[in-house]
């Protein structure tokens, strides 16, 4: 299908979707089952394939928004799980505690991918490669008397023994001498750009398609489409986000028969070998 191919964002595409096929409702079926296999060992693959098959639902029923928001979660969740696997695990405790959210409200946040290395670079004079002691300089640098969470911190004493740098940095909230980072939670277009960082490859499709699919998801909605034509729009971007994101885990499609049997990444943290 020419359609597939088209480069535009679902936006200026949506009028002229043509309508999908069985045969191409059967085809994207099958790629579904045949990322499931390949996500196997990923830290977050059970939340990505659920967000597959609910897409894939969605979209055959004719809800597009619905359908988009389950494409838009597994940029999400892949960027996140690159994210997590390269740094510290207590981001997961942060999940699972849900705890996120109050560091976000508590203003321990990353904007972007530039904000978060950029920090590091104040920090150090350098720029460093992400892991789990760098990634707290791109969180927030306090004094032990503006220490609010020691768990999701670490003294700057420690992390410059074992990053071998000198750190310079002043309380977030009293400018005094740091004693502590704090750890930083980033937003979902800062982790798309930190697996770029953390990965060496590119992500400038994945953030193109996640910027158009949050327009058709607000402010325009589009809940007055034909079913067929969602599914073909939903499917385009849903093909280009899988390809994408293997690429970014390194998941080759073994019927391919490419000699790359990657898949180190994500596997790191649900492994425990972090
Ligand atoms: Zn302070």
């Amino acid at each position: 299908m020419k359609f597939l191919e088209r480069k535009e964002g679902t936006l200026q595409l949506i009028n002229n979707a043509p309508k999908a096929y069985p045969g191409f409702k059967n085809y994207v079926r099958k790629k579904i089952e045949e990322e499931e296999k390949l996500l196997e060992g990923v830290l977050f693959a059970d939340d990505i394939i659920s967000a597959m098959h609910s897409g894939y639902k969605n979209a055959l029923a004719g809800y597009l928004r619905s359908a988009e928001e389950s494409n838009r979660f597994i940029i999400e969740r892949a960027s996140l799980s690159i994210f997590v696997s390269a740094t510290e695990e207590k981001y997961l405790e942060l999940l699972r505690e849900r705890q996120w959210h109050v560091l976000v409200d508590e203003g321990y946040i990353i904007r972007a991918a530039s904000e978060g290395i950029g920090r590091i670079k104040k920090a150090t004079g350098r720029t460093l490669k992400l892991n789990k002691y760098s990634v707290y300089l791109m969180g927030a640098p306090v004094c032990r008397k503006h220490l609010k969470f020691q768990k999701y911190s670490m003294s700057i004493d420690e992390l410059e023994d074992n990053l071998r740098v000198r750190i310079y940095a002043k309380c977030k909230f009293c400018h005094r001498q740091a004693d502590y980072f704090t750890l930083a939670m980033p937003k979902a277009s800062a982790l798309i750009g930190l697996a770029e960082y953390i990965t060496g490859k590119s992500t400038t499709n994945l953030m193109r398609i996640y910027a158009n699919i949050s327009r058709v998801i607000h402010p325009y909605g589009f809940t007055d489409l034909d079913k067929d034509k969602v599914f073909t729009l939903w499917a385009r971007d849903f093909l280009n986000i899988i390809s994408e994101v293997n690429n970014l885990f390194n998941l080759v499609d073994s019927s391919r028969g490419s000699s790359n049997n990657g898949k180190l990444t994500g596997k790191f943290v649900k492994n425990g070998e972090s």
